[in-house]
């Protein structure tokens, strides 16, 4: 009989305080999970997905793969509006031994008819899956992320992909939508080849070939995905990290392995009612199906947590805001104090001669105030002095302004005593 040897870890990495990534395994079929969303929202959409998608493969009523991610789908749909958790989510991916036909087999049948099963493989976000045949590594699922859409669209080359700034940003996302369009795959059954799933933890920070290497150079898979967790967290370990290794094998089932971290390790599941084929479809062979549709759905753009320097960037952008709102403060500070601390000398209404606190006219939502009345009224002034006072004279302080108006008391008495005194000579 044809069945998975597995070695699966889970690790928080070297930044996380959580893990949100979740993995489950088994002999017929594995998979790995990588939640986002705050408030814990993306430990509970992975482990929701994971508990989902084992409960439909073990579901006589659910007969593909791709219906079982679905229904992972609604229920972490569903979990989020109940526990007012909107906008959790989670990649999924997995693979399951499943018949080929459409009908399943009898159990019967199933010991002796390996060529009846196939892999069927699903892919829903970042996460990956890998398949190793003969040495070579090479990556099953396209990544549903926006560094995926560029290179595709020959926007960068597969090196700017490695460092690209946004490559943590995913274009799919699980259990944030009613629809979902799932990427699948169906593979051949071949012992001896061995199949990797890992969440961006691992592919984020280990290069492909060197995942490669690891997995040519450890027979063992527990010792595998033991290895390239580590990596990982020697590279860095910035992100939750998940590492399934699945080998193809045919054999009796031996003592399984106990798995570290938020691994699912369910009895064997029965798929022998699945099918390999979604009714009416065909494989994702030439990588996803873009889909309009379900892309206008998502928000712009779903970040997974940004595991770069993230205190680094608030604290500047922080820094920056105060420093605006200094500035704005400031120069909000200088017009008050500007707009409320001359004196100028007018007249009122009245004819009055006046000082006023302000500036002359007003500035913006800022009236000038009285501040003293001299006693004297501009019918008394001589013409020269009259038009010195409609030139509104400003000065700095209270002080200042009672010179000038000493001053224009003193001009005042003199024109009169020359005045008496002519009418004296006359
Ligand atoms: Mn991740």
């Amino acid at each position: 009989m044809i069945r998975f040897d597995v070695g699966a870890m889970s690790d928080a990495g070297q930044v996380r305080g959580l893990n949100e990534d979740c993995a489950f395994v088994s002999e017929r079929a594995v998979a790995v999970a990588d939640g986002m969303g705050g408030h814990e929202g993306g430990e509970v959409a992975s482990l929701v997905a994971i508990q989902t998608l084992l409960d439909a493969i073990n579901d006589p009523e659910v007969e593909t793969l791709t219906d079982a991610v679905a229904a992972a789908n609604t229920a972490v749909w569903e979990r989020s509006i109940k526990d007012n958790m909107r906008g959790m989510g989670t990649t999924l991916c997995a693979v399951a031994l499943v018949n080929r036909g459409q009908e399943p087999l009898s159990p019967a049948d199933d010991d002796d008819n390996d060529d009846a099963m196939v892999l069927s493989a699903v892919n829903v976000g970042d996460s990956r899956i890998y398949r190793l045949s003969n040495g070579e590594l090479e990556q099953i699922s396209r990544d549903h992320s926006l560094v995926e859409d560029l290179l595709r669209d020959g926007q960068i080359t597969a090196e700017e992909a490695e460092a690209h700034p946004q490559r943590n940003v995913i274009t799919k996302v699980l259990g944030i939508g009613t629809v979902l369009e799932v990427d699948w795959w169906e593979l051949p059954a071949k012992p001896g080849e061995r199949y990797l799933l890992c969440s961006d933890g691992l592919h984020g920070e280990v290069s492909d070939a060197k995942i490669a290497a690891t997995l040519r150079r450890l027979a063992d898979p527990q010792e595998a995905a033991y290895e390239l967790v580590s990596q990982a967290n020697l590279a860095g370990g910035r992100d939750n990290v998940t590492v399934v290794v699945a080998d193809l094998v045919e054999g009796p089932r031996p003592k399984a392995p106990r798995y570290e971290g938020r691994v699912v390790q369910p009895d064997m599941p029965d798929l022998a009612g699945f099918y390999a084929m979604p009714a009416g479809s065909t494989p994702s062979e030439m990588g996803p199906v873009s889909n309009d549709d379900v892309r206008s759905m998502l928000p712009p753009s779903v970040e997974s947590e940004e595991p770069h320097k993230p205190r680094l960037i608030t604290l500047r952008t922080v820094a920056f805001m105060v420093a605006l709102l200094g500035v704005f403060v400031f120069a909000a500070a200088a017009v008050v104090w500007y707009a409320g601390n001359g004196y100028f000398i007018d007249t009122d209404p009245d004819g009055e001669v006046v000082i006023y606190q302000g500036r002359p006219g007003g500035l913006l939502w800022f009236d000038p105030k009285l501040a003293e009345i001299t006693g004297l009224s501009i019918d008394e002034l001589t013409p020269i002095l009259r038009d010195q006072i409609e030139a509104t004279p400003s000065f700095g302080t209270l002080k200042e302004a009672n010179v000038y108006v000493t001053n224009l008391e003193d001009q005042l008495l003199r024109s009169r005593d020359r005045r008496d005194r002519s009418g004296l000579q006359r």
